[in-house]
């Protein structure tokens, strides 16, 4: 919960403010672009919202905010950024809200699917809220959980005995010791069914991992992100933990498929064509071996 005692005196009067405890994640800039704004390593609520669609955007920022670092007063109904999520992004696709602070508010997806098509699977984990837990179960549940590297998996074990669905992990990763229930090896992509395929992309961490669904919803974790600055992709060189030069080759890898969406756990969303990503892949390649 935010508290009115740690707010930033750079938040402009009004109901919505944020106060110390911000960890800069950027997901209330990302949702609510009218209403926060970034201010050194914090947020901060530069415009109070005016309208109900910002309203509701900045109180799903608050719902979705890792560290509770949103406060609201007034008259606010809560149950608005509550209920938005998941939140659809395109088709039966979902962002789930609800980061977690121990993934540094890393975004969580959903992608929802009929037990036909092989059921509903979880892209990295999200905090494990009981308001959240309970649309999850009305809307399928999770038959899979594909966690994409070490950093991200928040309350996975959670889900995992609440849902009883199956984890995949990279043992580069640390999954057997996790107690992840499919483990996998080696750099070779896996075929996971007809519309999934699992892409081994070391780089940022050992045992990276991204997903590719139905050849057109790429969930790159932190591997690969789009840069509202620069305009086009990117890869995060000063958090690369494991080694830039492979997460290059990594990145090369992805040429070789189609895909027009990226939804990274930290940078922002995209979508275009698929010739146009994968121009911006090879500009994005061109950039990291000049910052090697
Ligand atoms: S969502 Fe919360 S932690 Fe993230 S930038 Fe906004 S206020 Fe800070």
């Amino acid at each position: 919960m935010a508290s009115i005692q740690k707010r930033l005196p750079e938040n402009v009067p009004g109901d919505f403010y944020v106060d110390l405890t911000c960890i800069d994640c950027d997901t209330c800039r990302q949702l609510a672009p009218d209403t926060f704004r970034e201010f050194g390593d914090y947020s901060i609520v530069y415009r109070q919202p005016l309208t109900q669609e910002q309203s509701r955007l900045a109180l799903m920022s608050l719902v979705a905010c890792p560290t509770g670092s949103i406060g609201a007063g007034g008259q606010q109904n809560f149950r608005v950024g509550i209920d938005a999520f998941p939140f659809q992004i395109a088709e039966n696709i979902y962002f789930c809200g609800f980061t977690a602070e121990s993934s540094f508010g890393a975004w969580s997806y959903l992608i929802q699917r009929s037990e036909a098509e092989g059921g509903n699977i979880l892209v990295d984990s999200p905090r494990f809220a009981m308001q959240f837990v309970k649309r999850l179960t009305d809307m399928g549940g999770v038959r899979k959980m594909f966690l994409t590297h070490r950093d991200d998996v928040a309350d996975h074990q959670r889900f995992a005995l609440n849902f009883n669905c199956e984890r995949i992990m990279h043992a580069a990763d640390g999954a057997r010791r996790l107690g992840v229930e499919r483990v996998i090896d080696g750099d070779a992509p896996v075929r996971v069914d007809d519309d999934v395929i699992i892409i081994v992309t070391p780089g940022h961490t050992r045992g990276h991992m991204v997903l590719l669904y139905k050849n057109k919803f790429l969930f790159t974790g932190d591997h690969l992100a789009w840069s509202p600055n620069r305009e086009t992709l990117t890869a995060f060189r000063t958090v690369t933990w494991y080694s830039w030069p492979q997460q290059i080759r990594s990145m090369e890898k992805l040429l070789e498929y189609d895909f027009e969406w990226v939804l990274p756990g930290h940078g922002r969303i995209h979508h275009d064509s698929c010739e146009n990503m994968r121009t911006h892949l090879k500009r994005c390649i061109t950039w990291m071996k000049t910052q090697e």
